[in-house]
């Protein structure tokens, strides 16, 4: 097996450069054909000389693969099936809006982390993403010219395949990358505290952290993540961080019925999240096999998210997307 070009960064293809006796400059001009234009093989890599070409399709595979089955769903969300390694597969759901395109991306085949109300959850974990096949999701995407915001919500734990995800950020955000603005992508993460910091640090982009409880015995109930990095320590580690203008963090509250959608939930909100500057969005849960758990009624959503905008966060209720092709949140596996 050949090693990929698509997902290496430009100090990993300037070494391929030196590696086959290429001028430095060819780096970047791969870079280019990688992540700006829209290539099939090596050769296509037209302004490279014959020999450039020739050592590189010798020595590397181009690395991109396309989506092998599409779902539509009657609201216009698109769900995408696209081959990882070893035979395993991920999901990536395309979510058009009026003035947007939202590209909802998988960093790991399966999650380890067992949320009790997740179907990747329920899958169980079976390996990382590497760079190019989380940026291989965007790249091969019919609907890769429309694309305006990326979420890291799809399968799996983003911090749990933390240098693959930073370096996909990092491409995806670099000049010399895709020059997205870091303003346009999310990371969203149950919360595990060391991957967070790392996070924050390294990249510039808005961080969605899932909170969906803030009692502790609940929370554990609910993600079992909560007895390794308790929510209140990730409140405590976000509020050390100088967040810089504009750069967002929001907080992922699906509504369970009965569960965690009570003034009581109101309350002890508006208590622990008090000195963030932050905002929340209020999810519908739509039940999957095997969990006991109910979504809430649209009033008792109402009446939550109304609370919480008259104690100063800002909330709102996400509308739900693709639930009849299983594209909405939690459904992917
Ligand atoms: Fe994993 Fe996220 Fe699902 Fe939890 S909600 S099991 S972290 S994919």
């Amino acid at each position: 097996m050949k090693d990929k070009l698509f997902g290496m960064t430009l100090q990993q293809l300037k070494a391929v450069a030196k590696q086959l006796g290429l001028p430095g400059f060819v780096a970047t001009q791969i870079a280019d054909w990688l992540y700006k234009k829209q290539i099939t093989s090596i050769e296509q890599m037209s302004n490279l000389s014959l020999k450039a070409r020739n050592l590189l399709s010798e020595n590397y595979d181009l690395g991109l693969e396309a989506p092998i089955k599409e779902q539509v769903s009657k609201d216009g969300t698109k769900k995408y099936l696209y081959p990882a390694k070893a035979g395993k597969f991920i999901e990536t759901a395309f979510i058009p809006d009026e003035h947007r395109a939202t590209l909802c991306v998988s960093s790991q085949v399966g999650c380890k982390m067992g949320c009790l109300f997740c179907m990747t959850g329920k899958q169980g974990f079976q390996g990382h993403l590497s760079i190019g096949e989380i940026l291989n999701q965007l790249h091969s995407l019919p609907e890769r010219e429309q694309i305006t915001n990326m979420v890291y919500m799809g399968m799996g734990e983003p911090f749990d395949n933390l240098e693959n995800v930073l370096t996909s950020l990092e491409i995806l955000t670099s000049s010399w990358g895709y020059a997205m603005s870091s303003k346009r992508i999310t990371v969203s993460s149950i919360g595990i505290i060391p991957g967070m910091k790392e996070f924050l640090h390294r990249s510039g982009c808005h961080l969605a952290i899932s909170l969906h409880t803030p009692f502790d015995d609940e929370r554990k109930q609910l993600m079992p993540i909560q007895n390794v990095y308790p929510i209140k320590d990730v409140l405590a580690e976000i509020r050390t961080y100088p967040l810089e203008p504009q750069r967002r963090i929001s907080f992922e509250y699906i509504m369970f019925k009965g569960v965690n959608d009570t003034p009581r939930h109101v309350r002890e909100l508006i208590r622990i999240l008090a000195g963030i500057e932050c905002r929340i969005n209020l999810i519908r849960f739509h039940p999957i096999p095997g969990t006991p758990l109910e979504g809430s009624d649209e009033a008792t959503i109402l009446q939550f998210n109304q609370a919480l905008n008259q104690k100063g966060i800002i909330t709102t209720t996400r509308a739900s997307r693709g639930l009849d092709i299983y594209a909405a949140c939690g459904m992917l596996s």
